[in-house]
């Protein structure tokens, strides 16, 4: 089938108004031959180039060129290797490279002689490197890669992830004065350690409340930031009560958090972390970092991690 697909991890960055993933052909047989992987292209209500992301954690195996298929970089994971076809131009990454959810592969291409024009084409492969899978139920979050948790809280009992609820975001609007924004709900309230402020007026998303202060995300002129605030911004707290707050679990190491999408990208200044296996509330996603509100021990504190957690968005 070709058309939309949702997605639970995603190969390519989906960010803005292009959200979605679109297969263009699908994996199986295909005319008089075999297609041992499936066509993807970033989705808006047009199909669109967008760049190839690294889905699930892993190492890089190959990174090489190939008259037919162009640009190629192959990662190893736990159980599985993926192929990722047709990159504009030769990836950045180096062989022996780990790489973590969402680090940047290349951009999408049509290089080598078999492509017609943009797209990624995925493959998911054995750890021998030989029978191709179909790319579909791991995209899809049927099929994961690692281990479950060796002692899951309901005691062992199976249980099925729950589906994520889309979130909504209310439109914020700062009042009169400058509002100091804060990691956690204790700063927010005893006014200490801000880690930014809004402009008098300034616009921004109201996705949670938390201790009685919302989280809102704003632009800081460089980056989205997120922080708890102590005003309202104008919006009525019978409609925060409708924000959505789903459940993200960290995977097997530890997720760090960061204040903006742009230190998240960078990997830098991050200010807390999610041990391996955490559980906490996911309460948005802003160019595919998904926001979480977590307990540090003392207090709720929120920030972007690049790991998807496992939600269905
Ligand atoms: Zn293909």
């Amino acid at each position: 089938m070709t058309g939309l697909i949702e997605h639970t991890i995603s190969p390519l960055r989906l960010t803005g108004n292009i959200n979605r993933l679109y297969v263009t052909s699908d994996f199986g047989s295909r005319g008089a031959g075999y297609h041992h992987g499936i066509d993807l292209v970033g989705y808006d209500g047009t199909l669109r180039k967008t760049d190839v992301i690294v889905p699930i954690a892993g190492v890089v195996t190959r990174n090489y060129w190939s008259e037919t298929v162009g640009w190629v970089v192959h990662i190893k994971h736990q159980t599985i290797i993926t192929r990722y076809y047709h990159l504009e131009k030769q990836s950045a990454l180096q062989i022996g490279q780990s790489v973590a959810v969402g680090d940047l592969i290349g951009p999408m291409g049509s290089t080598g002689s078999t492509s017609n024009g943009n797209h990624l084409h995925f493959e998911v492969r054995d750890l021998t490197d030989s029978e191709a899978q179909d790319p579909k139920p791991w995209i899809r979050g049927e099929k994961t890669d690692g281990k479950a948790p060796e002692q899951p809280e309901n005691g062992g009992q199976e249980t099925q992830p729950e589906k994520a609820t889309p979130y909504l975001r209310l439109p914020y609007r700062n009042g009169s004065t400058r509002e100091y924004v804060y990691s956690t709900t204790k700063e927010a309230l005893a006014g200490d350690n801000s880690i930014g402020y809004l402009d008098p007026h300034q616009s921004g998303n109201y996705i949670a409340r938390y201790d009685a202060c919302p989280v809102v995300v704003y632009h800081n002129g460089i980056s989205n930031k997120v922080g708890f605030v102590k005003y309202e911004g104008g919006v009525p707290i019978k409609d925060t009560a409708k924000l959505v707050r789903n459940t993200y679990q960290n995977g097997s190491t530890r997720e760090n958090v960061y204040a903006t999408t742009k230190d998240a990208q960078e990997q830098k200044n991050a200010i807390g972390y999610l041990d391996p296996w955490q559980k906490c509330d996911c309460v948005g996603r802003f160019e595919a970092y998904p926001v979480v509100v977590y307990f540090n021990g003392t207090s709720n504190k929120t920030g972007f991690v690049r790991y998807e957690g496992g939600l269905v968005y």
